[in-house]
């Protein structure tokens, strides 16, 4: 692909080059994505944080001057990933897109599972509590993706349905030159120490531990990520890793899987989340997770006042508009070979449409 495009001389020491026609954007916690297609429009896949719009916007203009982008694509709807969703929507007045999957969480229908703060280590799983979890609601921006794999506004682009991390999550793929935009499907640092995310080093760990619901999923997701051969991935935390060494430590990340990405304990390590089209069916019941106040409280410190607060008065602000009906026969919560049973799915005890800001 020939890019006319710079891909190194703007000042924003925040932005990296990942491939011909693809730049990323480093904010504080979290990647987010500009891709140029062959006629030179773009789109942005996710909007990091709440509070990014502006250096999003200024990014974008460095890169495509006033082109608006043709979409706004997402790899799931985490906090981390759609804070900046909404505004960027309306004032670009484009589609957002998303797996059906994904879509409760995007239209006030459903909260997400919650995190379990107990798994991972580290002051960004500790204080993983505070995380917005409410579902944000853009339903006059959301678009599904095309159910034959392709991806609006990047004819060279194909998407793949990565579930685990959350259900409806996806990668995106180049195959020309096997670049892979793989959301949190898989990270490039560890993603839940707070030194991990200060630091500049390279390495592939599976999906954030504090905030994956299904790690059966999450694995067989990793293994279709390593069957694509990618040359470049860039994910949601953490840089972009390519060649040999990605491949590599793709590789053992699916060997040992169970060993290294999933956590020996808490909510879902032995139990998934249950989830549909219309949200959150069952989640697990919730162990004993006590937080260390002092690891807790130095989390809170360290990140907190930062966007989280920001973000949480701008969550309170939405409407609780109802999404409109979906029926499609989605879901990802069918059974594997090898992995841990999974719970069925009529489990009573916990109504995650019940639920408010406060999971138990
Ligand atoms: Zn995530
Ligand atoms: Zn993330």
């Amino acid at each position: 692909m020939n890019s006319p495009l710079p891909t190194s001389h703007h000042e924003n020491k925040q932005v990296f080059p990942v491939a011909p026609g693809v730049w990323g954007l480093k904010t504080m916690l979290v990647n987010l994505y500009f891709v140029s297609a062959p006629d030179g429009s773009w789109v942005l896949v996710d909007t990091g944080l709440y509070g990014s719009t502006d250096k999003i916007r200024k990014v974008a203009q460095s890169l495509f001057g006033h082109t608006r982008p043709r979409a706004i694509l997402l790899t799931h709807g985490h906090f981390d990933h759609v804070g900046s969703v909404k505004e960027l929507a309306e004032e670009w007045d484009v589609p957002v897109y998303a797996h059906p999957l994904e879509l409760p969480y995007l239209t006030g229908m459903s909260s997400y599972p919650p995190p379990d703060p107990s798994v991972g280590g580290g002051a960004m799983a500790y204080m993983s509590f505070l995380y917005p979890k409410k579902p944000i609601n853009i339903p006059n921006y959301i678009e599904l993706l095309p159910t034959d794999g392709t991806v609006p506004g990047l004819p060279d682009w194909h998407w793949v349905h990565t579930p685990g991390h959350s259900a409806g999550h996806v990668s995106f793929f180049r195959e020309s030159d096997r670049v892979l935009l793989a959301g949190d499907a898989f990270v490039t640092r560890h993603g839940e120490s707070l030194l991990a995310v200060m630091s500049q080093k390279r390495e592939v760990h599976g999906p954030p531990k504090y905030y994956t619901s299904d790690w059966g999923a999450a694995r067989h997701s990793v293994e279709k990520l390593l069957e694509l051969n990618p040359n470049v991935a860039a994910t949601g935390h953490g840089l972009p890793m390519k060649g040999q060494e990605l491949l590599q430590q793709l590789e053992n990340l699916v060997r040992d899987f169970w060993t290294v990405a999933v956590p020996s304990h808490g909510r879902y390590a032995h139990q998934p989340a249950i989830a549909d089209e219309q949200g959150v069916v069952s989640v697990p019941p919730a162990t004993d997770n006590t937080i260390p106040k002092v690891l807790a409280a130095a989390g809170v410190v360290a990140l907190a006042g930062v966007a989280l607060a920001a973000y949480a008065k701008h969550n309170n602000e939405h409407k609780k508009n109802r999404a409109r009906g979906l029926n499609r026969p989605f879901s990802h919560n069918r059974p594997l070979p090898g992995i841990p049973p999974t719970v069925p799915a009529t489990l009573e005890e916990d109504d995650p449409h019940a639920h408010t800001n406060n999971y138990p």
